[in-house]
């Protein structure tokens, strides 16, 4: 099991400690971002579409946002992508 090329730069496995205090952001983190499901987290998907996209710093791997934050912001190509890779 080899952890994700990103972990160390995405904003995700590095957000707020405060998340961490949630065991599923955790799970999350073991899952996908040190785990097998690394191939199936959103974010790798949207980073690695051609010509890149800006994937929001609150997007979680399985697309979702962070909890207790939302996706009004996010950049409309970011939405259109997701929706057809998920
Ligand atoms: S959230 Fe996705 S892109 Fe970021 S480190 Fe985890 S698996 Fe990699």
């Amino acid at each position: 099991m080899k952890e994700c090329t990103k972990i160390n730069t995405c904003p995700f496995p590095n957000c707020d400690k405060s998340y961490h205090l949630l065991t599923s952001i955790d799970h999350f983190i073991e899952d996908y971002c040190n785990g097998e499901k690394k191939d199936d987290c959103i974010r790798l998907k949207l980073e690695g579409h051609n010509g890149g996209i800006h994937v929001p710093s609150n997007m979680m791997p399985d697309g979702l946002p962070l909890p207790g934050t939302h996706r009004r912001d996010w950049d409309e190509v970011a939405l259109e992508f997701k929706k057809h890779i998920e």
